[in-house]
């Protein structure tokens, strides 16, 4: 995992598929998909920090799956 260590803060993305490294692609800001395995991200973002959940159809949200503050 990559982290800065200084630095203003700046807007996080999650760029990389928790699932398959692959490259996640964002639809809206909060809106992620893969484009190797085709899974579905929601990034929620707090007050300081944020949250990427795994979507499915079947279930909606169902567990966080990266996390960053
Ligand atoms: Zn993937």
């Amino acid at each position: 995992m990559t982290s800065e260590s200084s630095g203003p803060r700046t807007p996080h993305h999650f760029e990389d598929c928790p699932e398959c490294d692959g490259d996640l692609e964002y639809q809206t800001q909060s809106d992620a998909m893969c484009q190797d395995c085709e899974a579905v991200f929601i990034h929620e973002i707090r007050t300081s920090r944020h949250l990427l959940w795994r979507f499915t159809h079947e279930d909606g949200l169902t567990e966080v799956v990266a996390r960053a503050e």
